[in-house]
């Protein structure tokens, strides 16, 4: 067991077929970004900027937040560091007056993208840090729950703004921060072909994109398993914004928890994805699922797996197609 651990280490997370999959990180810790960067992870594809900003009195300044960047992108020695702009939400409750807890519909309220555009200075300053990171290795930003075409140019305009002041006041920035949405807000998947071109890459948020497409609150524990990602709906939208993603040339990554199931592989890879993000301590199992799977045979099977009504019906799928013990 602990050999084939260490033999997966070393080797690549490519299917049977040949074909490179590519797993990032979802990473907030100094712990878990090195964990990432020992297991081989392709960069970190999710880092949740909302821990710096919970469980202290004080929002984090600029400096502060630079700091805490720097730190991931240097760990990361020139992989990939995928940013997300402040998400606090529902879910997400801090000590900094932010969160807004008090709201009758959170989850549906003034939370991620929502939030930023009406605090411009906390993501001015958000963004700052972030141009300033870009200085010490590759990094993009991702922009949580957007639901238009707007919120991206919004974001977009601020960020060359905050770029340009940066430069001025002489600091090295990357000569370009990519900008990706992600797709989480049911809205938003399905408008995806009226604002791709906002877009450089994006990521699939399965963990509220199933909550909003289910009508069904992810923190609810009595809902069971009203709550899953195994839905007819929900492999329909993931299929269709890879489908965007692909026809624009864009890439697309899953980042939800979703991603970090090794027996959910052969749904993702069948549907289209061909990156995944997940907590670091899953990265060994899902390349191991990966190393599994045939990733032609999956495509060729992906109508049936379309087909299925219930489910019942997408589980008697992935049971038919588990990969085989090695
Ligand atoms: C998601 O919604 O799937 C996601 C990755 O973001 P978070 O869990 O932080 O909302
Ligand atoms: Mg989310």
């Amino acid at each position: 067991e602990q050999r084939q651990r260490n033999r997966l280490r070393r080797e690549p997370a490519r299917t049977r077929d040949g074909v490179d999959i590519k797993l990032w990180a979802n990473a907030e810790t100094v712990a878990d970004v090195s964990t990432a960067h020992a297991l081989g992870a392709a960069g970190v594809g999710l880092y949740r900027t909302e821990f710096l900003f919970l469980g202290s009195r004080t929002l984090p300044d600029e400096e502060a937040q630079f700091r805490a960047y720097r730190e991931v992108v240097l760990a990361m020695t020139g992989r990939m560091v995928t940013i997300r702009t402040l998400d606090l939400g529902a879910d997400k409750a801090d000590g900094t007056g932010l969160a807004l807890r008090d709201e009758p519909n959170p989850a549906l309220g003034l939370r991620g993208v929502r939030l930023s555009l009406v605090r411009q200075d906390l993501l001015r300053t958000q963004l700052r840090a972030i141009a300033r990171a870009s200085g010490y290795g590759p990094v993009r930003v991702l922009v949580p729950m957007v639901s238009s075409g707007e919120e991206m140019r919004a974001v977009r305009r601020i960020l060359a703004e905050v770029l340009d002041a940066v430069r001025q006041e002489g600091h090295e920035t990357a000569a370009e921060l990519p900008v990706g949405a992600m797709i989480e807000v049911p809205a938003a998947a399905l408008a995806l072909p009226g604002f791709i071109d906002t877009c450089d890459f994006l990521s699939v948020g399965t963990n509220d994109l199933v909550q909003y497409l289910l009508a069904a609150d992810r923190t609810h524990e009595a809902l069971g398993e009203l709550y899953t990602p195994l839905h007819p709906a929900v492999l329909k939208v993931l299929r269709g914004v890879v489908r965007v993603g692909q026809t624009h040339g864009k890439p697309v990554t899953v980042c939800g928890e979703i991603a970090a199931d090794p027996a959910l592989v052969p749904l993702l890879l069948a549907l289209g994805l061909t990156e995944l993000s997940l907590h670091p301590a899953m990265l060994l199992d899902v390349r191991h699922a990966v190393r599994g799977c045939d990733l032609g045979q999956l495509r060729a099977q992906a109508s049936a797996l379309l087909r299925a009504r219930s489910r019942a019906g997408i589980e008697r799928w992935l049971a038919t197609r588990a990969a085989p013990a090695t």
